[in-house]
């Protein structure tokens, strides 16, 4: 007969380690978070394959007692709670008291903590949530936390474990989150031996950014805000021109947590509308703040779920914070305004509620794409030097001329509707200006190329096609690049693509490569900044396999081969390109940047007052 019997603590932990412990990244967020919690300003994170054999987290923190070093590994053991009354608080901040017994229990342990002015450390060590060891010991104040060998004793959950490098880069982005959540906190991150990041703990979320993502991707970055007294978005996103192949670099924070939300996300890439190509991603890193009772961050230790009481709102200040950061830095056309908007713009802002009257269809955004694009014009700044206004404005002539003009020039218009070429003279050349755009006329129009982009272009849809655009060069001396064991073994195992684009490519020991042929016109001091980028291509691509990186690579590809803005370039090739423009066959570069602007007369006329 069947006798009811209580489970012993063990086996409760082991069950709790299945919900809260799921891999490796669960564990360094726990871990984190309990550093945090702990008053500390400086947390190290250290991993080794993927965290699986080894992780370690450091904390300047408050420090336990010898005592509390034991309690804290029992279940339902936490110093943040005490009483019923709070067990709200527990819902909300997600204090269960259960990471730890429930982390020991599927790991080897060892923690080394001082208090704060304490004269002693404590040493323990557990071995699947038993005490093997324990003793005093002479170590900093704060905390360390190193746990070995997770799920050594549940091979059934091991089994599930993906492999090191993807378990590592799941790791690897609770610790940037962590980071970006706390930019008053100094943040290290050493995953095999390598620092890959440091932040300074200044409390600036610019200077947190760029220590995490580096130059080249701070430095494009254009600050987004709104504020409507409700809902405040603070921020940075990406220009167009630097979307990427998947959503990897979007980060969203509410009320300092970092959550996941397809409303978010959508509310960004709505607000990116017709600046994409399709398939491309912006990134961005945007703290959303707003009264904790207007939203319900799901704590659940493996989730970062939220809801927010009203949609519409949240969606509307960070749809709205894209497109107004994205007009005011030139980046983007803004859609025309007709005055009622305008007006409601107006005194909805007056009144505090930022364009929240903006006459928008109570339409599921999940379902239906909004449509408020035409609705708004972003506020625009003054004292824009006369220069940088000119191409501004230009940049987005070809979608504010009005519906009929736009019917006169199908061979630019946004419509793909192949090459239809109208009853036109040809374009006659004028020349090259700041060694990037190309000058063109026609019969009461003035084109303007973007040299670059249209060159990228005209590369990147004949390598699509199968062609060889790109001729292989052989290089004389082969260029070495440094990079980590994992890398190097992800580009060898996307060669079967990379070849036929013309490059040579081996291994030079663990962990650099050995470059002996890349595309022609690729510049030599460009490569090793391009192989990094091609293996985080094929990281990321990982196990859906080659073919869906294959984009990715043709377009980074294009981008180094293409002639440089910049850089003198032959008439001849200049012609070639604008021949191209004109007969219709490239209108955007492959991230969806329009290749060439027109000017009409009247445009012209205007702006020197003639009219
Ligand atoms: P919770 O965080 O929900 O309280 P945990 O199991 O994560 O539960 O931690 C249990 C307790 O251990 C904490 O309440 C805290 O008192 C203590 N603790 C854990 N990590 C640290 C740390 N890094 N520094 C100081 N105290 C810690
Ligand atoms: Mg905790």
């Amino acid at each position: 007969m069947a006798k009811i019997k209580k489970l012993s603590p063990h086996l409760a932990d082991l069950i709790a380690a299945g919900e809260v412990v799921e891999r490796p990244g669960s564990v360094i967020k726990e871990l984190t978070e309990n550093s945090i919690d702990a008053g500390a300003d400086a947390i190290t994170i250290e991993i080794k394959n993927g965290g699986l054999t080894y992780m370690r987290v450091t904390d300047n923190g408050s420090g336990m007692s010898p005592e509390d070093a034991e309690t804290a590994f029992l279940r339902h053991a936490t110093s943040k709670l005490s009483r019923e009354e709070q067990l709200e608080a527990i819902e909300t901040l997600g204090f269960r008291g259960e990471a730890l017994a429930a982390t020991a229990a599927v790991s080897r342990i060892e923690l080394m903590t001082r208090e704060q002015g304490s004269d002693t450390g404590t040493r323990l060590y557990l071995d699947g949530g038993a005490v093997m060891e324990r003793g005093p010991a002479g170590c900093p104040e704060g905390t360390t936390m190193i746990v070995r060998d997770l799920f050594f004793n549940t091979p059934a959950r091991l089994k599930f474990m993906k492999t090191d490098r993807a378990e590592g880069a799941f790791v690897t982005a609770v610790a940037v989150r962590c980071a970006l959540s706390h930019p008053e906190v100094s943040v290290k991150y050493i995953k095999d031996g390598k620092e890959e990041f440091h932040t300074p703990g200044d409390n600036r979320r610019e200077s947190c950014i760029y220590s995490i993502f580096g130059r080249e991707f701070a430095l494009g970055l254009i600050p987004a805000a709104t504020d409507d007294g409700t809902v405040k978005v603070e921020g940075y996103i990406s220009a167009p021109k630097d979307a990427r192949g998947n959503r990897n670099n979007q980060f969203f924070f509410v009320n300092g947590r970092c959550v996941k939300s397809k409303l978010l996300q959508t509310a960004l890439e709505q607000g990116y509308k017709n600046n994409l190509f399709t398939g491309r991603f912006p990134s961005c890193v945007m703290y959303i703040e707003m009264k904790p009772g207007l939203v319900d961050v799901n704590v659940h230790p493996a989730k970062t779920d939220v809801k927010f009481l009203n949609e519409r709102q949240v969606f509307d200040g960070v749809y709205y914070a894209t497109l107004s950061a994205l007009g005011a830095s030139g980046e983007a056309p803004i859609p025309n305004v007709s005055e009622g908007t305008k007006a409601a713009v107006k005194t909805h802002a007056a009144e505090g509620g930022f364009y929240k009257g903006a006459a928008v269809p109570k339409k599921d955004f999940f379902v239906t794409k909004p449509t408020y694009s035409g609705d708004y014009k972003a506020p625009v700044q003054e004292n824009r030097p006369v220069q940088q206004d000119l191409f501004r404005d230009g940049y987005s002539a070809p979608y504010r001329t009005n519906p009929e003009k736009r019917a006169e020039l199908p061979r630019w218009s946004e419509k793909e509707t192949g090459p239809a070429i109208p009853e036109q003279p040809d374009y006659r050349f004028i020349g090259e200006a700041m060694d990037t755009y190309i000058l063109a006329e026609r019969d009461g129009e003035l084109l303007v190329i973007d040299k670059h982009a249209a060159h990228e272009r005209m590369i990147f849809d004949r390598l699509k096609a199968g062609g060889r655009e790109v001729m292989s060069q052989p290089l004389i001396v082969p260029v070495i690049c440094r990079m980590s064991g994992d890398a190097v073994q992800t580009v060898l195992d996307g060669l079967e693509l990379l070849e036929p684009l013309g490059y040579e490519i081996d291994a030079f020991g663990d962990d650099s490569i050995a470059v002996r042929a890349v595309p022609a016109d690729t510049d030599a001091g460009d490569i090793p900044g391009h192989m990094e980028e091609l293996a985080e291509i094929l990281a990321s691509a990982g196990k859906q396999g080659l073919e869906a990186a294959k984009e990715e690579i043709l377009h980074s590809v294009a981008c180094k081969a293409a002639i440089k803005a910049g850089k003198p370039t032959s008439r001849k090739e200049l012609e070639v390109i604008l021949e191209k423009v004109a007969a219709g066959e490239i209108k955007y570069c492959p991230h969806g940047r329009p290749v060439a602007v027109t000017f009409t007369k009247e445009e012209l006329d205007k702006r020197f007052k003639r009219t």
